[in-house]
């Protein structure tokens, strides 16, 4: 047996929208019968595009998660968007509450959040906000940190970004967004929403598998008692029943093993990679090298920095071995414009010497 202990993946299931006292205590109960969850998520005030659309039930939608508590015995959690939301949870004993994609978009309203928050104890997620960088997310949660929540009780959750003409999710997932988040808050557990990121039934589980193949700590995921019927979000929502299996098909792994079979092996691999790239950034350099050169050639003729046939042709001669080399179309395009905006770079900087 490996000294390395596997945490336990959190999970945090419940309706998108509270709709009545019947729709959360039936949900809750079967929730906490399939045993599979650690948290009841509901919302009650729900940031709607449409003011047409069904806007939560309100102040009330608490007492009936409480209540629900009461009979599961599971801690419960909402999202809060202002500071009178912050109140009437905390009146109402939530254990948790969330920020929402739209909410750590505006700064004023995290800031609004964080002053209700502090002094308190509860637990509080910040979901990703709707652009696919870094910077708002990062801001919400030093707004959090400062007014005195503890990276024990601060988590984030990856819900995915708005991009228009998504296809195959609703809010496609940047997990490279993510890492980076996991890179400047290491101790922040960082949580999946599949059924946001999804926006349908059939991809939820891929997507959670994806995630903690990842290492993500948990996910937080939408399950209503009857999902068709659901007065938001139906058709990502599932029931408990559906979610308990969803849950059980997924494969956790460990962040860690020290076997020393792994270790060797791992230590191996590690130690090739790094020598493969720094042989990569040295290829690089040197092509930049010949690029500077080629920069005083054009200069003392002339001629121009960016030539469209040239471009063109490099392209498509990698693109043709894109698949040869095991490589996405994507990511050669992705890695040629890089290199290409570099080396005019470098061109710029000889032409004027
Ligand atoms: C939700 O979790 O119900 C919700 C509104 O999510 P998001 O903020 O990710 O859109
Ligand atoms: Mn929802």
């Amino acid at each position: 047996m490996s000294a390395v202990q596997q945490k336990k993946p959190i999970v945090i299931a419940g309706p998108c929208s509270v709709e009545s006292r019947e729709q959360v205590i039936e949900t809750c109960c079967r929730l906490a019968a399939c045993g599979c969850v650690d948290m009841i998520r509901g919302g009650v005030w729900k940031p709607r595009t449409y003011p047409s659309c069904f806007q939560g039930v309100s102040d009330i939608g608490l007492e009936w998660l409480a209540e629900a508590r009461k009979e599961t015995g599971l801690p419960f959690g909402v999202e809060v968007a202002n500071a009178h939301h912050v109140e009437v949870a905390l009146r109402a004993g939530a254990d948790m509450v969330w920020l929402g994609a739209r909410t750590t978009g505006n700064p004023f309203s995290v800031q609004e959040v964080a002053d209700a928050l502090k002094g308190t104890a509860v637990i509080v997620l910040v979901k990703n906000g709707p652009m696919p960088d870094a910077e708002l997310w990062t801001g919400a949660v030093e707004r959090m940190l400062a007014a005195g929540i503890n990276t024990d009780r601060l988590m984030l959750i990856h819900r995915g970004f708005m991009q228009s003409g998504a296809v195959g999710y609703r809010n496609p997932p940047v997990w490279h967004v993510a890492l980076e988040m996991r890179r400047r808050f290491p101790q922040l557990r960082m949580l999946c929403d599949p059924s946001h990121m999804c926006g349908n039934r059939t991809g939820l589980a891929a997507t959670a598998q994806k995630a903690i193949d990842l290492s993500y700590d948990g996910l937080f995921v939408e399950s209503h008692c009857n999902p068709d019927a659901a007065w938001s979000d139906a058709a990502q929502q599932v029931t408990p029943e559906r979610l308990s299996e969803i849950l059980h098909g997924l494969k956790w792994r460990r962040k860690e093993s020290d076997t020393p079979a792994y270790m060797r092996e791992m230590e191996r691999l590690r130690l090739e990679i790094d020598q493969i790239d720094l042989q990569l950034f040295g290829l690089l350099s040197r092509r930049m090298g010949i690029a500077e050169e080629i920069g005083r050639i054009k200069r003392d003729n002339d001629v121009t920095i960016f030539q469209l046939s040239r471009w063109e042709e490099i392209v498509d001669n990698m693109i043709g071995r894109a698949e040869e080399l095991g490589l996405s179309e994507g990511f050669v395009r992705m890695i040629l414009d890089a290199v290409h905006m570099e080396s005019i770079a470098h061109q710029n900087k000889v032409m004027n010497d």
